[in-house]
Parts: structure tokens; C-alpha cells; sequence
């Protein structure tokens, strides 16, 4: 992706994070030392920040090993201030095999949330959540949280979020493809716009994530007609690989 600065290789994968991530980070930061006046408090904000970024890329990696068992290559792996983006070569057209792929990066947060759990209840660690805030206090069991709310979040029917692809794959299993993707895509651009909407109210991001879902659903849906309509599987893969997956 253009304006990215690559970040390192994880398990042979290139990371890159885009440079809006990092206006973002100083963004944060910024505004977090307003809030505190504190430059300890503004450091710890974004290095919580940051922590999350890391479950999201473990969380993409999830994607990119299960895809790989299917020989599926991932390109690379790019963060976001919306989330990650994992480049697959394409998405498995088996759909019990794309239900697998979609399914591994949430269970990758499970897995996190689940470690955080063990970790803080072996060390009595936890704080009343009346006491954690957006910036303060409790940064293990707010990671936890937060594992919790992308495995939540990225399960919602929006496709080609990863819910959306759980969707599809079912769909896919009785009515083919075809007729799944669209019935997916449509769920997910209702999903789009009510993100959209309740963005609107509260979280500008939310906003912009909904017209990330709703331009991918379009492409995608897009993509399978065209390859339906091509009708030969030979030129299906000499067509530009657009397919990707996306988390939070
Ligand atoms: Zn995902």
C-alpha cells in the first residue's frame, strides 16, 4: 500500500503500517497530554495504543497461517487507524476452507484475552472497572477487554469483515458462490450504512469503517460476478487479486 513504512517480517509476512496509523499515534498522544498535562500518562495512552496494534497484527497473522495451509500465500500485512489489512493472493473458493480463514483471526484474540485472563487472575491483578478510564490504570485487563470487543466487532455479518465471511462460506455451502456472495454483500453494505449512521453519533471512525465495508462489499460482489459470468476458473485467476481480509 502506498505511503506505508514497512515495520519488520513476521513468520516470512512483510508488516507495514500506513502513515495515517502514525498520525494517529501523535494525534493521541497529543490529545492525551492535553487531557492529563502528564507526559507519563500521554506515553502510557499510546503505548496501550500500540499494544492493541500488536493483537491486531497477531490477529491478521491468524488469517495469514490458516490461509497458507491451504496454499494460499499472504502478500503483506498493513495496519491502519481503522484496523489490518492482510493481503491474501485470494480467498480459498471453498467455502468450508474460507470459513476456516475467517474464523482464525478472531480466535487469535481469543486466544489473547484468554492468556490475559489466566495471567491477571494468577496475579490478583484486576481493578474494578469503575476505576479504568480511556487512558488509566488497568492496561492488562483493558487489552483483555478489547480482545474481547474485536472478536465481537469483526463477527458482525458486515462482509468482507470476517463475520461477513462466516456468512458467505455458510451461504456458499447450499446456494453456491454466486448467490451467496451477493446475499452476503448486501447484508454487509446494510450493516455499511448503519455503521455509518451510528458513527455519525459516536465515533467518527465508525464512519470511515463503514464506507471501508461498503466499497469492499461492492468490489467483491462485483468481483464474483464477473468471474461467474467469465465462467472459465483458468481466467478467474489471471484477473488483478483484489481480495483481501480486514479486522479491527
Ligand atoms: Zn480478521
Amino acid at each position: 500500500m502506498k505511503w506505508s513504512l514497512k515495520l519488520g517480517k513476521l513468520l516470512g509476512i512483510d508488516v507495514y503500517v500506513h502513515f495515517t496509523f502514525l498520525l494517529l499515534l501523535a494525534f493521541l498522544g497529543f490529545y492525551y497530554w492535553r487531557a492529563t498535562q502528564n507526559v507519563d500518562a500521554a506515553l502510557r495512552g499510546v503505548a496501550f495504543i500500540v499494544a492493541l496494534f500488536g493483537c491486531v497484527v497477531l490477529h491478521e497473522l491468524g488469517h495469514a497461517l490458516m490461509a497458507g495451509r491451504y496454499g494460499i500465500k499472504t502478500r503483506d500485512i498493513t495496519l491502519l487507524p481503522i484496523g489490518g489489512i492482510a493481503r491474501l493472493e485470494k480467498m480459498p473458493e471453498n467455502p468450508l476452507q474460507e470459513l476456516w480463514v475467517a474464523l482464525a483471526g478472531p480466535a487469535v484474540n481469543v486466544v489473547i484475552a484468554a492468556v490475559l485472563l489466566v495471567g491477571l487472575a494468577a496475579t490478583g491483578g484486576f481493578t474494578p472497572l469503575e476505576e479504568i478510564s480511556a487512558t488509566g490504570g488497568a492496561f492488562w485487563q483493558r487489552l483483555m477487554v478489547l480482545n474481547i470487543v474485536l472478536v465481537a466487532f469483526n463477527l458482525l455479518p458486515a462482509f468482507p469483515m470476517d463475520g461477513g465471511r462466516v456468512l458467505r462460506a455458510r451461504l456458499a455451502m447450499r446456494l453456491g458462490r454466486r448467490r451467496a456472495t451477493a446475499i452476503a454483500a448486501n447484508v454487509g453494505q446494510g450493516m455499511a450504512i448503519l455503521f455509518g449512521i451510528i458513527g455519525f453519533f459516536y465515533n467518527p471512525f465508525l464512519i470511515f469503517i463503514g464506507i471501508f465495508v461498503y466499497l469492499g462489499a461492492q468490489a467483491e460482489a462485483g468481483m464474483v460476478e464477473m468471474q461467474s459470468a467469465l465462467g472459465d476458473p483458468s481466467t478467474v485467476h489471471s484477473l488483478p487479486p483484489k481480495l483481501s481480509t480486514r479486522s479491527l
